[in-house]
């Protein structure tokens, strides 16, 4: 029993950390006092608002040689390099504790990396202060978290004091705005609770929304694992091509065909990056990715940590 807890503890972990880090930023807004409630109080980081701030040109964003481990005896991640391109889509796709969490964490500089150096334009990440590199980043995860809150404020979330024309603007581009006007109170609409009861997929909307409001440069996704509806999971996906249109997009596939396009797909593997390249090139290359990808054809779902494991 305690094993299982532990290992339920670790996978736990580093979305908790995630999801936490929307609150640190926003932390002015209301409701989300709310939401601590539910996930912690935040790990304290050390201030370092004296650093400069993150000046970004064209958001290219690099690790070079990253070893990362949570506790000293078990790397995580083993000098791992890759470049994220200005305004292209990086996936990173692989089984289920490989670390792929874990890299889209030390990018938001949740935890710090053991050596190497994350560079974002050419500036470390460690050298400039964590609010300004999160600004310019948008986080979007498995959970999504809305308030006991109207769905303006929800959206609002992503850039306090968005102006009315912003927020339909981001509703509409994340293909949420039809489903919220067809709410008796539309944008007032509180949810939760006693409010509109979401789908799985509104949900995932509605977080899109949040972070096209947020209009930050460099947008961090990591996929639903969880299963929607096909025309849901059509609009999920319609949204998140919005979103990531001319930023640059890191994102963890669970699901192989949603990255066919992306511009660069990493394979992620204990640690390490197994294979990289296109979907074609890989495919034709017939390695681990070309496996995961028949395994999914075959079976219709997402990587399970067992099928992952095979
Ligand atoms: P993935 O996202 O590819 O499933 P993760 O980055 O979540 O992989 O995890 C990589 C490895 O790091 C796994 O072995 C996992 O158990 C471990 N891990 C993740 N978070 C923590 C943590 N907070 N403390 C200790 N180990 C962790
Ligand atoms: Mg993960």
């Amino acid at each position: 029993f305690f094993s299982f807890l532990t290992a339920f503890l670790l996978a736990y972990e580093p979305a908790k950390r995630l999801a936490r880090l929307n609150i640190e930023l926003n932390s002015s807004l209301v409701g989300a006092r709310k939401l601590l409630e539910i996930i912690d109080a935040p790990a304290s980081e050390p201030d370092d608002s004296d650093k400069p701030a993150l000046r970004l040109s064209e958001a290219r964003v690099e690790m070079r040689d990253v070893g990362f481990a949570y506790r000293t005896d078990e790397p995580v991640l083993k000098n791992m390099s890759f470049v994220a391109e200005p305004g292209k889509v990086t996936a990173l796709v692989g089984p289920s504790g490989g670390g792929k969490s874990t890299v889209l964490s030390l990018l938001l500089r949740l935890y710090e990396v053991r050596s190497g150096t994350i560079t974002i334009d050419g500036q470390p990440i460690a050298d400039v202060s964590r609010q300004s590199l999160r600004q310019q980043t948008a986080y979007v995860g498995q959970d999504v978290y809305l308030f006991r809150d109207t769905i303006r404020a929800n959206i609002a979330f992503g850039k306090p004091g968005a102006s009315d024309d912003e927020i339909i603007a981001a509703a509409k581009a994340a293909y949420a705005h039809d489903f919220i006007m067809s709410f008796p109170h539309g944008y007032d609409t509180p949810v939760g609770e006693h409010g509109a009861q979401l789908s799985g997929g509104q949900r995932q909307r509605i977080a899109i929304a949040r972070a096209l409001v947020k209009n930050a440069p460099i947008i961090l996704l990591d996929e639903a694992t969880a299963a929607l509806d096909s025309e849901s999971e059509r609009l999920v996906q319609a949204a998140i091509d919005h979103l990531c249109q001319n930023r640059t997009t890191i994102v963890i596939a669970h699901r192989l065909h949603t990255i066919t396009h992306a511009d660069a797909i990493l394979v992620v593997e204990g640690g390490e990056i197994v294979e990289r390249g296109r979907h074609d090139d890989l495919l034709q290359r017939n390695g681990r990715y070309a496996s995961f990808f028949r395994l999914q054809q075959h079976n219709a779902t997402p990587l399970a940590p067992q099928a992952a494991a095979v």
